[in-house]
């Protein structure tokens, strides 16, 4: 298994490339999963989640202001608008999902309290943001407000860039190479974003983070003492989402699809589908790993009116994922996580009519979110039953195709033990 994971990280680069795209592909993934096939015809798997994640909400204007030293934003010909947030939590409800808006916040800063962070806005100590401030705020806080089980609020950043002298450069958490910025600078910026919640009362502190522009390290780097997860960590995070591809110190992980960093779990987000700035178009391809990563303008639509259109897209493109064999939809950011550490690091196994799940390694992770619930598939060809000692089975779908019936349980650990069974017998 060892090995098998070390080649797995090494063809990481070419994750995007092999995985889901074309039998050689398929092939690397299987290995990196747990499931295997008994000889009389059942097979489980304890399915990859996905999870939906979409960067740079939280802009008003969308033009991209790069070649004039303004930030990129996202990069679209208008200015967005209350519906753009519709278009997320729409999503959300039709999927039963609870889609991470990675947010930017500087043009919600209805106080102009930016001008005592000059690196962290084009304007710098002249920053003024009044042109953004309206009723639309408010408007959009109440969408965010109500709507607790279709839209989690990310921490993405405040300005996005940083800036000396009037000067970009990128990006606000960490340079190019993914070197965090300066301890005292960091924890100033993650201060600022609260401030800026609270003037629009958009609730607690994210639990998650996206670095801007996916800059970003895992462990210590430059001079540092610290990681920026330690620093997150300490404002309640304790969950990051990034493509490996562009993290420093991205070899240290050896599963190639989380690591964890002083106890914040780093997930690799792959690659996206679809560039930053494309609006409009519908989605096509293969998700190649656990989530679903986007830009805002990627589920919009020019004319905001015809936003649901695309956001229709989005919905019949990623509904499959949630009954294939080998795919579940997250329901929400912790469900994802305790997912995906079981469908990497838990084994499983049927040996006659058991369900063997092999939780030692999960358990070691230096983690309590592989300690509650999960989820398993199983496809057999006849009507079973299922029965388990040290697990609860919390609920059981039953799907018939073709030749089979895929059967989806949601499983909680009674106890902590490395070892638990389900029993299967069969009803006819
Ligand atoms: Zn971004």
């Amino acid at each position: 298994m060892q090995c098998n994971r070390r080649i797995f990280l090494q063809n990481l680069t070419g994750f995007a490339v092999a995985v889901g795209l074309g039998a050689s592909g398929k092939k690397l993934l299987a290995m990196n999963i747990k499931g295997i096939t008994s000889g009389c015809g059942n097979s489980a798997i304890i399915p990859r989640p996905i999870q939906v994640v979409i960067d740079d909400v939280g802009w008003w204007s969308g033009r991209d202001g790069s070649e004039k030293d303004e930030p990129y934003r996202t990069g679209i010909n208008r200015n967005h608008v209350v519906a753009d947030y519709q278009a997320i939590i729409q999503l959300g409800r039709a999927l039963g999902i609870r889609p991470q808006a990675a947010m930017v916040l500087c043009e919600w800063d209805r106080e102009n309290i930016l001008r005592d962070l000059p690196e962290s806005t084009w304007m710098g100590k002249e920053w003024d943001n009044r042109q953004w401030v309206g009723p639309w705020l408010e408007e959009a806080a109440d969408l965010i407000r109500n709507n607790p089980d279709h839209f989690e609020l990310t921490l993405h950043g405040i300005g996005h860039e940083h800036w000396t002298d009037g000067r970009i450069s990128r990006a606000e958490w960490s340079t190019d190479d993914g070197t965090m910025r300066p301890v005292k600078q960091v924890n100033q910026h993650l201060d600022y974003y609260e401030k800026i919640m609270r003037q629009n009362q958009l609730g607690s502190f994210p639990l998650s983070f996206v670095p801007a522009a996916f800059n970003h390290g895992f462990g210590c780097t430059g001079d540092h003492s610290v990681s920026l997860a330690e620093l997150l960590d300490k404002k309640g995070i304790d969950y990051i989402n990034t493509p490996f591809y562009k993290m420093q110190n991205a070899d240290e992980i050896e599963n190639g699809l989380f690591g964890m960093d002083a106890g914040v779990l780093t997930v690799n987000r792959g690659t996206d589908l679809q560039n930053w700035d494309m609006i409009g178009k519908l989605p096509e391809g293969e998700l190649n790993g656990p989530t679903c990563g986007m830009h805002w303008p990627n589920i919009l639509h020019p004319d905001p009116e015809r936003n649901s259109e695309i956001v229709k897209g989005w919905v019949a493109f990623l509904k499959p994922y949630n009954y294939r064999y080998e795919t579940i939809l997250a329901k929400d950011s912790l469900h994802f996580q305790k997912q995906l550490l079981h469908h990497v690091s838990t084994g499983i196994k049927i040996e006659g009519d058991m369900i063997e799940l092999d939780f030692s390694e999960t358990d070691s992770l230096g983690t309590d979110k592989g300690r509650s619930n999960l989820t398993v598939k199983l496809r057999n060809r006849d009507q079973k039953s299922f029965d388990s000692e040290t697990l609860d089975i919390l609920s059981l779908e039953e799907r018939r195709e073709k030749n089979s019936i895929l059967y989806t349980l949601v499983l909680r650990r009674k106890k902590i033990q490395d070892k638990s069974f389900i029993r299967f017998s069969s009803l006819t």
